[in-house]
């Protein structure tokens, strides 16, 4: 009983301690905005960007150093600092936009909807940096938003333009085109829907679910499975949420953010009922002036344009963006209501009206259009890439790099006619082709490693493999979920359960994901979580397979197969580059051999001539080669040498345990020494450890 009092008050002091913490915390983060302001004026007469990469990047390793010695690995302090170095970056941007346009102390904002919107949310993200205060006109159209502005009822106007489920929103394109209004800001909000009741609903009481219909495109998964629920449009989130609780009916919902749910005392019966977990509306802010941006600020320009009407116009208008050295981040079409089978088409490019590149190439192109309106200039959102991104700054381990040179692997082109295969060969294309999946790069100078275990086996497992992963350089997290196994006896695989636990690892830690796929049934399903699909040894020459994943958008690793020549897997390849999938690479994983001292043979030659005859990246699986822990380092500093563009390998938290594979499974701190010694943690090198 005293015990117990003990430490129920243990965990009062603690929970006091923590929350004295976190009050540090913000008050040092109030400290340091008031810092970054400080900066800012002391750069005012800095003529260059102000973002310092090398600054910053110094600046992240040394953070990531003092974390390791404080017990914090290096994904969460990169991930802390990410955040805390954009909101420098942004604060800094709208002290120098507020300089240049004399910013006004109370500001009206008009947007579509009321309180607990998502527009009104976005407007509060978006003005949470801004010294003024905010005083919001909910309206109940679109139309209504701009013309408040126009007639001078608000400053401003904030307005969706395009979901990254949904797409475009097409009244607001057409509003804009008329509208006397310039864009002057931009901002890209989370989109968060949860269904909403009253307190005692519950979901198997509705009946009548009360949406926005931008909505009920971004939800339509899960509302499909309430079929007997009745979808009633309507023209707003929060106001649906408004009306159930004004109905005060048990059997009705809504689809709204879960703030409404609070304004409104609504119940959330369930979260996250996006199609899209990145569920993403970009919202523009408008008003009657156009702005002037500071020329240090990433900027963007939107334009609407109706181009000649000869054949080619279209094409000839862009060219001239890509002559002038402007790159294009949108580019949208809308019907031209007077004129049936005609389009207006909205651009979005990078860079400052203000430039003179800019100038001369809107010049250029005004030229040939029959219209062209400038809809604004404005800050963009992004910010310039810098070493807060995410995974851009290699983590460096405490003792000092040595460097190693880097051996420079040409491959010489076999121009020879290939035969049975056309799209995969150098002869159809020189250059080699690079797969990007998440900022990683198959296929470019860098080396890339994927590593994971040989079996998703369970969250502790896969999470403890993935923070690895994460913590030592590596790329790209691999977990098969099925697994194909000679015996039908061995451990098959979590399966879907298994590829769930694989993809909130693969998030948590901020990596691309690749799992095995096994039948042609599966690849559309697995194909929505992972990020890569793999096609292994087994099943190179499983053609429906291959013909079903030419038909996926995710890029497919091709394992040859055991018993299979370097042209019969370019073949294989050729069936899936001919379904329409680019995106394949080939992966080199041991043949069978009369050697009997590995669990198969390591054809390294295969990398060399692989690359001579194909544009496609290849990597190489030393762990399914060796089939031993104590080869698999050795044999990935070779493939390296030989020209690898990956190499692919399992690590398990305790191998003696595993369900599959353990005896080739590199212990954490083997595969730790493995990424110094392959030059991407720097350190000092280590002998390789044997087993
Ligand atoms: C694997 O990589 O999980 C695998 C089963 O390998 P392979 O197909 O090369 O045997
Ligand atoms: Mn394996």
């Amino acid at each position: 009983m005293s015990n117990d009092k003990a430490s129920a008050r243990d965990i009062r002091e603690i929970r006091d301690d923590i929350d004295a913490l976190d009050n540090e915390l913000l008050t040092l983060l109030g400290e340091r905005r008031k810092r970054s302001i400080e900066a800012a004026k002391a750069k005012e007469a800095e003529p260059t960007l102000f973002r310092d990469k090398t600054r910053e990047e110094e600046l992240l390793a040394n953070r990531i150093q003092l974390g390791r010695k404080l017990g914090l690995d290096s994904h969460y302090v990169t991930s802390v600092f990410h955040d805390v170095l954009d909101d420098s970056v942004r604060i800094q941007q709208e002290y120098f936009q507020e300089k240049a346009n004399e910013g006004t102390g109370v500001i009206r904002v008009a947007f579509q909807g009321i309180e607990g919107s998502y527009s009104h949310l976005a407007g509060q993200e978006y003005f949470s940096r801004k010294g003024a205060s905010i005083f919001y006109l909910g309206q109940s159209q679109f139309k209504d938003v701009v013309e408040a502005v126009e007639k001078g009822k608000a400053e401003l106007a904030i307005l969706p333009i395009e979901n990254t489920t949904s797409g475009g929103i097409n009244d607001v394109y057409d509003l804009l085109l008329h509208a006397q209004l310039s864009i002057v800001g931009e901002i890209k909000f989370k989109v968060e829907h949860c269904l909403l009741g009253l307190p005692d609903a519950s979901l198997s009481d509705i009946r009548t679910i009360y949406c926005h219909p931008q909505t009920v495109l971004q939800c339509s998964d899960f509302l499909a499975e309430l079929p007997h629920c009745k979808i009633e449009y309507f023209t707003d989130t929060a106001l649906s949420g408004k009306k159930i609780v004004e109905d005060g009916k048990a059997t009705q919902a809504a689809i709204a953010s879960e703030e409404a749910a609070r304004l409104y005392g609504l119940n959330v019966i369930e979260r996250g009922i996006s199609n899209q977990s990145a569920n993403f509306t970009r919202f523009l802010v408008a008003s009657r002036k156009p702005i002037e941006v500071d020329p240090r600020i990433p900027c963007k320009t939107s334009i609407v344009m109706m181009t000649g009407n000869q054949p080619g116009s279209l094409i000839e208008a862009l060219l001239v963006f890509r002559d002038h050295g402007i790159n294009l981040t949108k580019l949208e079409s809308r019907p031209i209501l007077e004129n049936p089978w005609e389009e207006m088409f909205y651009l979005d490019f990078e860079g400052n009206l203000a430039d003179d590149k800019i100038q001369k190439g809107l010049d250029e192109v005004t030229k040939s259009a029959r219209f062209i309106k400038v809809l604004g200039c404005y800050p963009s959102q992004d910010l310039p890439r810098a070493a807060s991104e995410r995974g851009s700054v290699a983590p460096q381990a405490d003792d000092e790099a040595e460097s190693a040179a880097e051996p420079v692997f040409k491959p010489v082109h076999d121009k020879r006619k290939a035969s049975g295969y056309r799209l995969a060969s150098r002869e159809y294309k020189s250059e080699d082709t690079v797969i990007e999946v998440k900022g990683a790069r198959l296929g470019g100078d860098d080396l890339v490693v994927i590593a994971g275990p040989c079996a998703v086996e369970s969250i502790d497992q896969i999470m403890a493999c993935a923070r690895e992963v994460r913590e030592h350089g590596a790329h790209i997290l691999r977990g098969g979920c099925f697994k194909p196994r000679t015996s039908p006896y061995s451990f098959q695989g979590l399966g879907y359960e298994g590829l769930d636990m694989l993809v909130e690892a693969g998030r948590k830690y901020d990596l691309p994901v690749v799992t095995e796929v096994l039948s042609p049934e599966d690849v559309v399903r697995v194909a929505e979580k992972a990020d890569i699909l793999q096609i292994g040894a087994r099943n190179m020459q499983n053609f429906t397979l291959l013909s079903e994943v030419g038909r996926s958008r995710r890029p497919v690793m091709l394992k040859r197969g055991m018993s299979s020549s370097l042209d019969e897997l370019l073949q294989a390849a050729e069936y899936i580059l001919a379904g329409g999938n680019q995106q394949v690479f080939l992966c080199e994983r041991g043949i069978r051999t009369f050697e009997t001292a590995t669990r198969n043979t390591l054809d390294l030659s295969a990398v060399p001539v692989l690359r001579g005859r194909t544009h496609l990246p290849v990597i190489v699986d030393p762990s399914h080669a060796a089939g031993r822990r104590d080869l698999v380092a050795p044999l990935a500093l070779a493939s390296k040498t030989v020209g690898a563009h990956a190499v692919m390998v399992e690590i398990h938290p305790e191998p003696e345990k595993a369900l599959s594979d353990g005896p080739q499974a590199l212990l954490f701190p083997q595969f730790e020494t493995l990424m110094k010694d392959l030059g991407l943690l720097s350190g000092k090198r280590k002998a390789v450890p044997s087993s």
